[in-house]
């Protein structure tokens, strides 16, 4: 057993302290904290335009934070270069569909892994002669993310010629394969069905507990929040306004107010 302060920091996988980013004029973050505790999926929700692509971008560095530091365990992430983050274990996915739509099912999952390795490495493991250990490794690490995700079936189809749904499969798939111990869901239920919804929160459920990855859920769909998140923070206008249980942060006067507003504003 060590100190209580030392387990209490142990449970927390991410710290966001006092994050802000600046977009010339516009104040996309301002003095956001948040933690994330190691194995919880934590929700991020507000209207559009309150900044969580924006902390996503901070957080795989695609963005540089103006202030404030960013922890991932003992690392501090916001000083570390872009490409060394996924093999710090962040995956993620993005907003809007980011694959190479040319490409099969199965080499998008491999690039995933690529993220880890040399130049030469996604040749080997696309199967080409003399394919080493690693590259072994990380064919076996795709295939057990496309079954997962339940692609095997298209494992071999050109991404383009696939449904949304299924494209939006792949993607998860991809950030699967890195096998993060953080994994980022930027608004992953957008574009989807009735249906869809409902397997995508098993899904989500699924990774929790059986992959035992920490999620970070940027989600426009309240009942999927609701139900698969343990903690929900919510921004607005760059700001933190709520932290805490679904049901605390359902219930906040400003969640309600941000979100009525929205739906009432004209842009
Ligand atoms: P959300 O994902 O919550 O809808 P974003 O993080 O995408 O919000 O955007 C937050 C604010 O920052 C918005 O006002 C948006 O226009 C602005 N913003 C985001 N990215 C950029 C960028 N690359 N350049 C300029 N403004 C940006
Ligand atoms: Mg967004």
């Amino acid at each position: 057993m060590t100190m209580q302060n030392e387990n209490t920091r142990d449970d927390v996988l991410l710290r966001v302290e006092n994050v802000s980013v600046r977009f010339g004029g516009i104040v996309a973050l301002d003095g956001v904290s948040f933690d994330v505790r190691r194995g919880e999926v934590r929700g991020l929700i507000g209207p559009n335009g309150a900044g969580k692509s924006t902390l996503f971008n901070c957080l795989s560095r695609l963005y540089q934070c103006d202030n404030g530091a960013i922890h991932l365990g003992d690392t501090v992430l916001s000083q570390q270069p872009r490409h060394r983050i996924a093999a710090l274990g962040v995956g993620r996915t993005f907003q809007n569909l980011a694959l190479f739509r040319t490409m099969t099912v199965r080499e998008n999952v491999l690039v995933g892994t690529h993220a880890h390795h040399h130049v030469g490495f996604l040749k080997d493991a696309l199967g080409f002669p003399g394919a080493g250990r690693a590259a072994r490794e990380a064919r076996e690490k795709a295939e057990h993310a496309i079954d997962f995700m339940g692609l095997a079936p298209f494992a071999d189809k050109v991404v383009a010629d696939l449904p949304f749904g299924t494209q939006k499969r792949v993607e998860l798939a991809r950030a699967l394969a890195t096998e993060p111990s953080l994994l980022l869901l930027d608004e992953p239920a957008c574009g989807l069905n009735h249906e869809e919804l409902v397997g995508l929160g098993d899904l989500i459920l699924d990774i929790q507990q059986r992959l035992q990855m920490t999620v970070l859920l940027v989600e426009h769909h309240m009942s999927l929040v609701m139900r698969v998140c343990q903690r929900i923070v919510a921004l607005n206008f760059g700001r933190k306004i709520a932290d805490g249980t679904p049901e605390e942060v359902r219930n906040h006067p400003d969640v309600i107010r941000a979100y009525l507003g929205d739906e009432g504003a004209s842009t």
